[in-house]
């Protein structure tokens, strides 16, 4: 099929799409935009590969967030349980079909969970590094600070494991580090993405510019974090459109430039 935009982190597999998820999906294909839906847990990972089958449009990553290791994230469709460990066969399994692109999301939040869970969360990671390893899919990363800033930092505690244990490459999804650790994670390989905050939060605006156009991707992370101009409402992945167009506005290049480099820099780390 032909796409005009890709929206490479997206969430139609949580609890907030559950009355109109098929008519979000029938609009992001009339407006000509894939995504992939990442998966959180079990009952989230089954979904986003269901829908990935059922759609030309939509592909799927599955793994464990790192909040639901520790907790259970309500937008899971009221998920009730945490899930502590990897069960490796069935998400092994899970991940044979064919439009799995990757494994995660997986690695750090230290915002959800306190820093005293980095043993727990480290083990989830390491196992989900070691079944991308063994597919040969790259790893969808999810790392998030402490409120504050200060004590663990997900993006350094990830790069320690990644530099030794991945042999294969990945995305760092909302990036949210420091310049210093974009550059670390281009040289791993590791691309970086951007969520729709960048067009409202200033901060993001050096990122975006001093980074390769060539390793970085536009997503929308949704149901959350919509762009302007749709901010309040709930996010869609074909709201990507705002997110592409923004890239395009701070780097002061030309949109269809950039357009076509994130929708090759996807089809690469994705092989989609
Ligand atoms: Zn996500």
């Amino acid at each position: 099929m032909t796409y005009h935009y890709i929206d490479t982190h997206a969430h139609l597999n949580l609890a907030q799409f559950d009355t109109d998820r098929d008519a979000v999906t029938a609009r992001l294909q009339a407006e000509g935009v894939a995504a992939i839906n990442v998966g959180t847990r079990k009952a989230t990972n089954e979904l986003a590969v269901a829908l990935a089958a059922a759609h030309e449009h939509l592909y799927a990553i599955i793994g464990i967030h790192p909040i639901n290791v520790i907790t259970a994230d309500p937008d899971d469709h009221g998920a009730d349980a945490p899930e502590p460990t990897l069960d490796y066969d069935w998400y092994k399994k899970l991940a044979a079909h064919e439009k799995v692109v990757g494994i995660g999301e997986c690695g750090f939040d230290y915002f959800h969970n306190s820093s005293d869970t980095y043993e727990a969360q480290r083990e989830v990671f390491l196992a989900q590094i070691a079944l991308a390893n063994e597919l040969q899919k790259p790893l969808m990363l999810h790392l998030r600070n402490t409120p504050d800033g200060q004590g663990r930092n997900a993006y350094d505690d990830a790069l320690d494991i990644l530099a030794s244990e991945a042999k294969v490459r990945g995305n760092a999804h909302f990036f949210a580090g420091t310049y210093e650790q974009a550059k670390h994670f281009i040289e791993l390989g590791f691309t970086v993405s951007f969520t729709g905050v960048i067009t409202f939060a200033k901060m993001y605006e050096p990122l975006v510019r001093d980074l390769p156009l060539g390793m970085m991707h536009g997503e929308t992370d949704c149901p959350y974090v919509a762009p302007v101009p749709y901010r309040g409402q709930r996010c869609e992945p074909w709201m990507v459109t705002e997110v592409y167009k923004k890239i395009a506005a701070i780097k002061g290049l030309d949109e269809e430039v950039v357009r076509e480099q994130l929708l090759a820099n996807a089809s690469m780390l994705y092989q989609i």
